[in-house]
Parts: structure tokens; C-alpha cells; sequence
């Protein structure tokens, strides 16, 4: 029986296995693979590694929080993508050497490009900086996407990604605006690198085709700290959120959803993700909606 493992920290809760584990059954491979959580504590995530590096049943694993990082010091190979990234999710096992890429940008992009919703020259607005909103700007970017807006919390983290994104691509300076919202009241926003005051959520919003929670903020039982009154959308724009929780809740999804914008949910993303990387270690291809079912079903 070949392994396939989810290697991270806080994994009990985690909608992998039983997406994978339905896509072997699907595919009467379930005799010959097992998809298993792997939970590892930080301080032994290297001497894990190592002896994983010699686990001759292992196919594969994807990785996530907080090892994406850390786990490229034993990948053998990976991709330009994946460097521009400095994540990984995901690692194919052939003959010992560790094959590890990144799919958070496909999984991003994929459910937008099925519904014919390209980002080529659009706006595209992001709440978060982290991990997660780096892949998918840098796949906005390679799909064509004229301006990125990020709202972060701290400033300091959208300045590196904003540093390290338009050192990647080469994305015109002016096309990467960094807003934060630390110091200031409910709907105003300070532009961090130009200095031209402040200016309200509504304005950002306006100018945006695709607006993305890429911060766990929902998934913490939390909210953004904004009024979103829903006549600041319009019905052209979609609302996406990364995490996965029941984000019907948060402000964002109700006014969005009472002015008729498309929504889309991070079950979506993660299906896509998990699609990729069981492609690669069984070569074949089950249907999407098994990882939807899956995903959505837990
Ligand atoms: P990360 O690297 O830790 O970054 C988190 C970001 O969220 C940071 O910009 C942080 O801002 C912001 N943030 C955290 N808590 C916040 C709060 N209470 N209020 C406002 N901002 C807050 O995490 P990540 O890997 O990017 O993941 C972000 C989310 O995406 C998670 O919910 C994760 O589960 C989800 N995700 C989904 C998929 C998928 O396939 N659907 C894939 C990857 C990640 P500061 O800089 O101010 O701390």
C-alpha cells in the first residue's frame, strides 16, 4: 500500500483526507493507496522529514500551515512558480527524490476560469497578505490582471509581499497599491506607499472585479473590520473567500450577496488544489465534483 499523507501542525480538522480518499475509491484505487493525516510539532518537523525522505512506501503528501516554507529545504526539485511563491503545498515521491510545487494559484484561479471570469485586465482586491494571498496575486498576474489592491492589517508584511511581488514579475509599481486600516476608524484606509490621505473601503471596492478574503478572519468566528453597505458593490463583481468556513455570515457575504455578486467559497479552491496534486501522484484524473462533494460534504 502506497502513503499519501497531509504533513502540518493543526491538521485534525483538515477536508484533505476525505477528499482524497474519496477520489481513490471513485477510482478503485483504494487498495493500492492511503491518503493519512500527518501531524507534526514544529520542533520535530526537520528530523521527521529526514526520516520520511526514507520511507520507500511514501508517493506523496501535501503540506500545509505552518511547513509550506520549511519543507522546501528537502524538496529536490520544484518549479519557477513555486520559488516565486517560497511555499510549497505539495510533494510527488518517485524514486526518493522529492518533487514539491505550489497549486494554491491554480486552485485560485480555477474557479473564476470555469465560470469565464478572466482577470485579464481587471482589478483584483485582497484582504490578507499572507501565504495564501501571494500565490493567487502572482497567478492574477501571470493570467493577465492589470492592478492588484491589497488591505492588510499590518503594514510591514504588505510592504515585503508588495517588495517581493513586483521584484518576481516585474508588475508596473503603480498596478500594486498596499492600503492599512491599523490606526485608523471603520471605513477609512491609509495608502501605505503613496501619500495621498486616506481613503474609504467604498472607492477601493468600486474599482475591483474580483474582492478576496485571503485572511482567516471568517474562519476565527471574526469579521473584517469595515462596513460594507451593499450598495458599494455591483452585480458584476464576485466576492471570494479563501478560508472555509460559513462566511454567509461575515458582513462582506451579506451585503454582497443582497446586491447580487457572484460568491465563491475556499472549498472551491481547495478542491482544485487537491485535484492537481492527485493528478500528479496517480496520473489520473477523477472528477472535480468528487473533491467538491468531499470538501463541501465535511
Ligand atoms: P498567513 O500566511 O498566516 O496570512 C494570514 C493573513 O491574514 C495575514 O495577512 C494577516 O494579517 C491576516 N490576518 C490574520 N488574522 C487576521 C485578523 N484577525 N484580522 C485581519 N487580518 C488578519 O495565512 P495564509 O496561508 O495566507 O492563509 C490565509 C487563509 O487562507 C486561511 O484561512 C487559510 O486556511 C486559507 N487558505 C485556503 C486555501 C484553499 O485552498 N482554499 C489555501 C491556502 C490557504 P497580518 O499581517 O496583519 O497578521
Amino acid at each position: 500500500m502506497k502513503k499519501l499523507l497531509l504533513i502540518g501542525e493543526k491538521i485534525n480538522e483538515s477536508l484533505s483526507p476525505e477528499m482524497h480518499n474519496a477520489a481513490l475509491k471513485h477510482l478503485g484505487l483504494d487498495a493500492d493507496y492511503r491518503y493519512e493525516l500527518f501531524p507534526v510539532k514544529r520542533e520535530n518537523f526537520d528530523a521527521e522529514m529526514k526520516k520520511l525522505k526514507s520511507d520507500k512506501d511514501l508517493a506523496g503528501f501535501n503540506v500545509t500551515m505552518p511547513y509550506k516554507t520549511d519543507i522546501l529545504k528537502f524538496v529536490d526539485e520544484t518549479d519557477s512558480f513555486t520559488r516565486k511563491c517560497g511555499a510549497c503545498n505539495y510533494v510527488k515521491v518517485e524514486k526518493g527524490l522529492w518533487s514539491g510545487k505550489n497549486t494554491d494559484g491554480y486552485g485560485f484561479i480555477m474557479p473564476l476560469a470555469k465560470r469565464n471570469i478572466a482577470v485579464k485586465g481587471s482589478t483584483v482586491l485582497f484582504f490578507g497578505a499572507g501565504g495564501a494571498a501571494r500565490a493567487a496575486i502572482l497567478q492574477c498576474i501571470n493570467n493577465g490582471c492589470e492592478q492588484i489592491i491589497v488591505i492588510n492589517r499590518t503594514p510591514e508584511r504588505a510592504v515585503n509581499l508588495r517588495k517581493q511581488i513586483l521584484t518576481a514579475t516585474g508588475l508596473e509599481p503603480n498596478n500594486f497599491l498596499i492600503y492599512t486600516y491599523n490606526e485608523l476608524k471603520n471605513n477609512e484606509l491609509r495608502c501605505i506607499i503613496l501619500d495621498e490621505g486616506v481613503i474609504s473601503i467604498r472607492d477601493l471596492i468600486a474599482v475591483s472585479r474580483v474582492i478576496v478574503n485571503a485572511t482567516p478572519v471568517f474562519a476565527e468566528g471574526g469579521d473584517l473590520p469595515f462596513d460594507f453597505p451593499p450598495e458599494i458593490f455591483n452585480k458584476n463583481q464576485v466576492i471570494y473567500d479563501i478560508s472555509y468556513c460559513d462566511n454567509v455570515k461575515s458582513g462582506l457575504f451579506k451585503s454582497a450577496k443582497d446586491s447580487g455578486c457572484l460568491l465563491l467559497r475556499g472549498h472551491e479552491m481547495l478542491a482544485y488544489q487537491g485535484f492537481m496534486s492527485f493528478f500528479s501522484w496517480t496520473s489520473k484524473k477523477p472528477p472535480i465534483s468528487i473533491f467538491m462533494n468531499a470538501a463541501e460534504k465535511k
